[in-house]
């Protein structure tokens, strides 16, 4: 990533630039003033110096004047002690360091010693010459002396001179004296000019902070907390985390109006997500909003090491409501059954389980946390119980029940696909446990079940690959000892897996509503070759064709029927329907008219696996059926257990009286064969006489008779 300077860090750069920039200038400032001050000191010492010099200099030339005027006489007279005496007074003055009293000539007279050892000398020092020269006092000065020399007049005539030597050193201790009073002075200005430059700078620099403190925070920070909810707005998060503002300035309007425009997105987005996301039909989320929630959940699951269940629940026959009672109806039952699941979870999940409308009649649910499997369970077994309270749909109550999958995170799964796999297949096993219950997922579910939903795939296609066909076992009958015709009975052929018998995709068939376009195919198929069989004597074949529960609930089933007699021009009463025991009874009024409805075309109707359901020999009165076939349970073991002989032969007779024509299935065995025929059964069917066989193998044995 590369460093981006952003607007605090820009603005920091320029306080931090210009301030800088006024420590330089506070600098030069300071260092000019400096230089001013030693200047300023260097001319304070010269003029001290001057001053001094001066003063000194009229001092030597004020004494030199007076020790003039004072020596005329003596000097005219020649008069020495008097010339020494005051000399000596001169010389007691402090700082003067030589007197010297000279004639016309510059020849020493005096010089105030006691032996007047220089007396006649002429002087030779440098500033000799021009004071014997002169003729109005004069001033020289020469390595730290200052010599003023007078010359001495009697009227008009120059007698003489003196001169006066003053020593500076005096004057030079008083001038360094004064010049470091002078410059301590002036150090003295200098630090307090410091303090105040530093008191200046420091008061400029708080100064400067402050401001920028103030800005950062009334313009940099708004700006940049502006940017971040922009941001996060971005990524869907529409909730502005401050209050509306109290500042009555552009970065307040700015503010608020952001604050505003969240709200206004946000309601924007909730809405696009409720029509996205929520399930029309029971306002729960749907299938992509669950999506999310279980991904983000199992993130969160990762993060906390917490749990997950999910149930998938599928609400069992439910295509039968919606056959029977119309789509509406079946709207409005999932509308009060998702309201009512979801009422269970909340219970249960205490307000945190998730549920959704997974698909047409799925719902899911998802418990996170911690004890997942029992309070799964709970859950499940709420889920049932509110499912076996009835619904009131228009003077008619409802019972449902549903298919519970659960599958637990992180056990069986880690990935959210994975886990809703997981659950189907689990749903899927308490759907072929017998529905109206609820299995855990286990991995050894994985392969019987993904198994049967592989064949559901397979079935799909089988029709369009011409997979099926139908096979026909012939029915024997006992009166007339011939043929009377065969049960249709239908076979898949594999592409990998070769034959799979009925019993193993029937049921997956009626699941998934497949038996539908199967029975119909058998239908049609039946139908068709039987149209074409040899009649042979008085009467001719009949085809039997098994007919599963499901084809009933549709009620096309008898205009289906009656389209296929006119198609293939069979004979109604040639074509016999055969309905198991458990179809009729379980759901009696509709079979009842069902098969009053069949009959009217003219088929047969014959109850199939009869005994099996121990719905008891009375039932048949009240269900219109021509015929029964006895299950092959009870024919293989009747010779060996007297009470299935006792019950077959029960049955017969009972048939009799009512009518109905008996049909004996799995004759094996000639006893098997003789004891039915001595019953008085009618018909028997079996491997005895006949395994079922292709249409032209049929059609040879009719003609064999
Ligand atoms: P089902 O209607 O009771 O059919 C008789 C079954 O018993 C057939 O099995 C037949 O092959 C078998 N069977 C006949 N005689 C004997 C015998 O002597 N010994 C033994 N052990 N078995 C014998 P299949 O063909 O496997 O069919 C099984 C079941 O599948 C049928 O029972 C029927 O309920 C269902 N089924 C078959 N075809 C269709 C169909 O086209 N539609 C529907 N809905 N169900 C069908
Ligand atoms: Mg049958
Ligand atoms: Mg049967």
């Amino acid at each position: 990533m590369s460093m981006r300077l952003g607007l605090r860090g820009r603005f920091w750069l320029i306080v931090l630039a210009a301030t800088l920039l006024c420590m330089i200038l506070g600098l030069v400032g300071w260092q000019q003033q400096a230089a001013g001050m030693q200047q300023l000191a260097r001319l304070s010492e010269e003029s001290i110096h001057e001053a001094g010099v001066r003063s000194e200099q009229r001092r030597a030339l004020a004494m030199a004047q007076l020790i003039a005027d004072a020596m005329v006489n003596p000097l005219y007279y020649f008069d020495l002690s008097l010339i020494g005496e005051i000399a000596r007074s001169a010389l007691a003055q402090p700082e003067v360091a030589y007197v010297l009293i000279y004639d016309d000539d510059g020849r020493i007279v005096h010089d105030g010693s006691a032996d007047i050892s220089r007396f006649g000398q002429r002087m030779g020092d440098p500033l000799a010459n021009v004071a014997i020269t002169a003729t109005t006092p004069r001033i020289q000065d020469d390595n730290g002396i200052i010599d003023a020399a007078v010359p001495i007049w009697l009227g008009q005539e120059r007698i003489g001179g003196i001169r006066v030597g003053i020593s500076m050193r005096a004057p030079a201790l008083f001038e360094r004296e004064a010049v470091t009073a002078v410059e301590a002075r002036g150090v003295q200005l200098q630090r307090r000019m410091l303090g105040i430059a530093v008191t200046l700078m420091g008061g400029l620099l708080v100064l400067v902070f402050l401001t920028a403190l103030l800005i950062s925070r009334k313009l940099v920070r708004p700006v940049q907390r502006l940017a971040r909810a922009a941001h996060r707005m971005a990524q869907g998060d529409y909730a502005v985390d401050w209050p509306l503002s109290q500042r009555g300035d552009e970065i307040g309007d700015l503010e608020d109006a952001f604050v505003r425009m969240g709200e206004s997105v946000g309601r924007h987005d909730r809405d696009i997500r409720r029509l996205a996301f929520d399930d029309s039909l029971t306002g729960l989320p749907n299938r992509i909003a669950f999506r999310e929630t279980l991904d983000t959940r199992v993130r969160m699951a990762e993060r906390n090491g917490s749990e997950i269940a999910l149930l998938f629940v599928d609400l069992d026959d439910f295509k039968r409501i919606n056959d029977t009672l119309g789509h509406d109806a079946g709207d409005d039952v999932l509308m009060q059954l998702g309201a009512r699941l979801r009422l269970a979870a909340d219970k249960v999940g205490q307000g945190r389980a998730e549920m959704a409308r997974f698909g047409g009649d799925e719902f899911i649910a998802l418990l996170g946390g911690h004890d997942v499997r029992e309070r799964a369970t709970r859950l499940a077994q709420a889920f049932l119980a509110e499912l076996r309270q009835p619904i009131e749909m228009d003077n008619q109550s409802i019972v449902l029940s549903a298919s519970v999958g659960i599958t637990l995170y992180p056990q069986d799964g880690l990935q959210a696909a994975a886990l809703l796999k997981n659950a189907d297949i689990a749903m899927y096993r308490a759907k072929l446990d017998g529905k109206n219950c609820f299995r855990f997922y286990t991995r050894d579910m994985d392969l019987a079940v993904e198994r049967q939903m592989q064949m559901e795939q397979d079935l799909r296609l089988a029709l369009q690959r011409n997979e099926l066909s139908v096979l026909y076992q012939p029915i024997y009958s006992l009166a007339q000892g011939r043929i009377i015709g065969a049960e249709a009975l239908v076979r898949w052929k594999h592409p990998q897996r070769g034959q799979i018998a009925p019993d193993q995709f029937i049921a997956v068939a009626e699941q998934t509503g497949q038996i539908d376009a199967i029975g119909h195919f058998v239908l049609r198929t039946a139908c068709q070759d039987a149209s074409t069989w040899p009649i042979r004597g008085a009467e001719a074949p009949i085809v039997s064709v098994n007919i599963s529960a499901r084809q009933l609930q549709g009620g096309n089933l008898p205009a289906l029927v009656e389209q296929e007699l006119r198609l293939s021009r069979l004979e109604a009463h040639r074509l016999h329907l055969e309905l198991t025991e458990t179809t009729m009874f379980s759901h009696e009024a509709e079979a009842i008219a069902a098969s009053t409805r069949l009959r009217a075309s003219g088929a047969k109707i014959w109850l199939d696996d009869f005994g099996t359901g121990f719905s008891g020999l009375s039932h048949l009165r009240r269900v219109p059926v021509d015929g029964v076939k006895i299950d092959r349970s009870f024919i293989s073991d009747m010779l060996d257990d007297p009470d299935d002989l006792a019950l077959t032969a029960a049955i017969i007779a009972m048939a009799h009286s009512l009518g109905v024509v008996v049909t004996a299935e799995g004759v094996e065995t000639e006893g098997q064969y003789e004891a039915l025929r001595q019953r008085g059964c009618d018909n028997v069917q079996g491997f005895w006489i006949g395994k079922p066989m292709t249409a032209a193998d049929l059609v040879e044995q009719l003609l064999r008779g």
